[in-house]
């Protein structure tokens, strides 16, 4: 057992103050941090419970789209009526994730802050530089099933785990964020980092910073999205790979494309140019398979992982036939929420 203090805050001002003082992690839902503890892989001195604080609410901007915020739980934010009518790519994404109970607790900030799932993270009797800058990384040479094919690096081959995040980067969502210098906003694609040579930065979140809110933009892709997780388990695993679509359609022809991946890199992934050049191609399945190829054409594998070259490929091109179709892989009408 290691010792640490704990104390809940009331605002935004304290939560900042508090952030500053010794060795501390803000604490929301807990499903990752807790485990994080228990497991000797963080060993934070002092705790500070954020869920005082007021953003669990869910509102519209002046743009017309919406405002999360970092509070509001992964299930309530599937389950809301607006987001499932005007974003049901990202309902639809929160539902393939974790279990109900986790999304009951789980919440959107955290769900953004959630660390790897690689296994030599977890396992403190090996080396890993995301948890020991400069230790090694025990995956590499090691068992890479669950490990990155995009934007790795000697250092870290490491995935994020998010479904959430991957529905908000295609969406193209900005994260807020307030700290000791004030407040700010970023692209969600800017949040999360790849690893380089300092793999034990996850994100671009400054020290002491906190998550206040998601802002979803207008246009959800209502028509033409899909969300496909491809897992172990029909449910309760982490993605292999995962891919949200989402297609604008007119005449047959697309007139905007988005494609995130998850389970493949460090962070959601997207390429823009690669997005950019389905823009006035029929929306087919030749032209989703070229798409797909060329997005996977930097892909390495690392032995055990070789396969989700080809998964990815395969992946892509179907959640972008689904969407065109307007079958979408939803998880949206199949549960309860
Ligand atoms: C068994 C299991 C299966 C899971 N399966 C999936 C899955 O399939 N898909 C998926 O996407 N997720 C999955 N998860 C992960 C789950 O979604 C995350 O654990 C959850 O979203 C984290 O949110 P939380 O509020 O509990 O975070 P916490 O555990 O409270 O915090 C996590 C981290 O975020 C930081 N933090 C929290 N809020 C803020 C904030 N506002 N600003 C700055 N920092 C903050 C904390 O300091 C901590 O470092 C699974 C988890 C478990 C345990
Ligand atoms: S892949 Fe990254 S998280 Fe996993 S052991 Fe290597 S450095 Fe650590």
């Amino acid at each position: 057992m290691n010792p640490f203090s704990y104390i809940r805050v009331r605002d935004l001002a304290q939560a900042i103050r508090e952030a500053a003082i010794g060795d501390t992690r803000f604490i929301a839902g807990g499903t990752n941090l807790l485990d994080l503890m228990k497991e000797n892989v963080e060993q934070p001195g002092r705790l500070i419970d954020i869920n005082d604080l007021p953003l669990s609410h869910i509102e519209e901007t002046a743009d017309g789209g919406l405002r999360i915020g970092a509070l509001v739980r992964n299930a309530d934010l599937a389950a809301d009526s607006r987001v499932r009518a005007r974003y049901p790519l990202l309902s639809s994404a929160l539902l393939a994730g974790a279990s109900p109970q986790l999304r009951n607790m789980a919440t959107t900030g955290g769900n953004l802050m959630q660390r790897t799932r690689c296994y030599y993270f977890y396992d403190v009797a090996t080396p890993c530089n995301k948890r020991q800058p400069g230790s090694g990384c025990g995956a590499i040479g090691g068992v890479t099933r669950i490990h990155a094919i995009l934007g790795a690096s000697d250092q870290c081959i490491a995935t994020h785990p998010s479904d959430m995040c991957v529905a908000m980067a295609a969406l193209g969502a900005r994260v807020n964020v307030v700290g000791p210098d004030g407040p700010r906003g970023m692209a969600f694609t800017d949040f999360h980092r790849l690893p380089g040579e300092t793999p034990h930065l996850d994100n671009n979140l400054a020290p002491h910073e906190l998550i206040t809110s998601v802002e979803l933009p207008r246009d959800g892709f209502t028509q033409h999205y899909s969300y496909l997780k491809i897992r172990d388990r029909l449910a309760y695993a982490f993605a292999l790979v995962s891919v949200a679509a989402a297609l604008q359609i007119e005449g047959g022809r697309i007139a905007a494309a988005r494609v995130a991946l998850g389970g493949v890199a460090h962070k959601p992934w997207r390429n823009p140019d690669a997005e950019q050049s389905l823009t006035g191609m029929q929306a087919n399945p030749e032209n989703f398979a070229d798409f797909a190829r060329d997005l996977l054409s930097a892909a390495k594998g690392q032995g055990d992982n070789d396969f989700k070259i080809t998964l990815a490929q395969r992946a892509i091109a179907r959640a972008l036939a689904q969407a065109a179709a307007g079958t979408p892989q939803s998880q949206v009408d199949k549960q309860i929420v």
